[in-house]
């Protein structure tokens, strides 16, 4: 069963609120909680919180309380090097170069980025460690901050992520979930979706867009 911590979301004075308690008896009254309980639902329901938890099912309607489950799928296309045009081999082989110029004493795992942009200008990135750990960054956002600050007006059309050691290929890596939401941004900004390959030594895993990396996003349409 799902199970819910719900947030703060708005009220209205002008309905009935029917509030359920984890153990399911309901009240068609205003019945405060003073503690977090676990609630089962449906997934399409209003949620309205003050203070205390209640459930919108509005004038003299109740909530059946069955739980629904989905699935989201991923679609990923899986490539040997070979397999790859001649182009994606090149966005590899500058991601691998920019990977071996990362600065990465600390975890000494290079990682570069190549960001391909719709006029066939790349640019690339690698991560920047720091002593103060988080003041560092990942590889990926430098590579789509510096062009985005350089480009601005050109759409990003792919990026590749690889990493190396000692100079050498790892197994494939995926960008970090922050990065996962720059590329959303990227792709809400330019309104174009950008193919992601992770390249690895023995696979390329290929994706056709980054919002597919992060489903039940959040971006500006939720502000
Ligand atoms: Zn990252």
């Amino acid at each position: 069963m799902l199970e819910f911590f719900i947030v703060i979301a708005v009220r209205s004075k002008s309905h009935t609120y029917v509030c359920y308690q984890h153990n399911r008896q309901h009240t068609k009254n205003y019945r405060p909680f003073h503690h977090f309980f676990k609630i089962q639902c449906k997934l399409n329901q209003y949620f309205i919180i003050n203070q205390n938890l209640y459930i919108f099912a509005g004038q003299n309607h109740e909530i059946s309380i069955v739980m629904e489950q989905f699935t989201i799928e991923i679609p990923v296309q899986q490539f040997r090097l070979n397999e790859l045009s001649d182009e994606e081999k090149f966005w590899i082989e500058t991601a691998v170069i920019s990977s071996k110029q990362a600065y990465a004493p600390y975890s000494e795992f290079n990682v570069g980025a190549a960001v391909v942009l719709a006029n066939g200008q790349i640019v690339t990135g690698n991560n920047q460690e720091n002593a103060a750990y988080p003041s560092g960054l990942c590889a990926e956002r430098v590579a789509l901050f510096y062009a985005g600050a350089r480009y601005p007006d050109v759409p990003v059309k792919a990026m590749v992520v690889v990493a190396t050691k000692n100079e050498v290929i790892q197994p494939y890596i995926s960008p970090c979930g922050s990065c996962r939401q720059v590329l959303l941004e990227t792709e809400k900004r330019y309104q174009q979706p950008v193919r992601i390959l992770l390249c690895g030594n023995d696979k390329v895993y290929a994706i056709d867009s980054a919002e597919s990396l992060l489903p039940l996003s959040f971006s500006a349409e939720n502000l």
